[in-house]
């Protein structure tokens, strides 16, 4: 970003009200407007509390994994389960809590299939917006539902939008949490030209998000899915869980 447009949005920000109507100026988000220390998270008692956050990994085999947020759908998420079976394919989960909720049997049919799943928190609010009260709440009611869907505590998280500041993190290391992001992203809007460029970019480690609930699910995006994971499988590439990618490739 440019520094100096920067400060002059910020400026205008300050004196408050009046943003917008300069030429050239473009609204940053509300959070660059806090002090450095507006958000301090404070975990308590004596335990580590560490958390990694990984975009991608780079492991010796080719092996990389599919990523599914914002579900579970009854519309999409049946049919990324038969296009993942179709090919023998793993891919973690990343669902969101009230819908997990709603929708027990895709959390069963991901668990009898082999896939991860992973907290994505209870109602996909932006984790950098709201108290530490509020994120650990969100993320521990997921948590514990989880647990009683899976019969298996979920070991990451994915902050809603991919945001996420020290509190967040402070909420993730006190669930023992790891955070991962993505490589990759195919889109709902341009699925197809999405999922040529990820063939053409991707190698091992690489982590794909795609989506199946919210706004970006569609017929073509199923489509282009089924297209990545086969063109993947006969590239040689095995999909993996996240938790598996994760593993295969420990940090040096
Ligand atoms: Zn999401």
């Amino acid at each position: 970003m440019d520094r100096r447009r920067f400060m002059t949005g910020f400026g205008l920000l300050a004196i408050g009200g009046a943003a917008g109507a300069g030429v050239g100026f473009e609204a940053e988000p509300a959070i660059a407007t806090e002090g450095p220390t507006a958000r301090t998270a404070t975990p308590t008692g004596t335990a580590a509390h560490a958390a990694t956050v990984t975009f991608r990994t780079a492991p010796a085999g080719k092996i990389m994994a599919l990523t599914i947020d914002d579900g579970p759908t009854r519309e999409w998420t049946p049919q990324v389960h038969r296009l993942l079976a179709r090919h023998h394919a793993k891919a973690t989960f990343f669902v969101v809590g009230k819908r997990a909720q709603a929708d027990a049997g895709a959390i069963a049919a991901a668990v009898d299939a082999g896939h991860e799943l992973a907290n994505h928190t209870w109602d996909h609010k932006d984790l950098t917006q709201h108290a530490q009260a509020y994120d650990q709440e969100s993320l521990e009611q997921t948590h514990e539902l989880l647990i009683k869907l899976t019969g298996k505590a979920p070991t990451l998280c994915r902050p809603p939008y991919g945001r996420i500041d020290s509190v967040g993190l402070a909420c993730c290391t006190a669930l023992q949490y790891d955070v991962l992001l993505w490589s990759n992203h195919i889109t709902g809007s341009n699925a197809t030209y999405d999922t040529t460029k990820v063939l053409s970019e991707v190698s091992p480690g690489s982590i794909v998000l795609a989506h199946d609930g919210g706004p970006e699910p569609n017929a073509n995006l199923m489509k282009q899915l089924d297209r990545l994971v086969g063109s993947l499988k006969d590239d040689g590439y095995q999909l993996v869980t996240a938790s598996e990618l994760l593993a295969a490739a420990p940090r040096a």
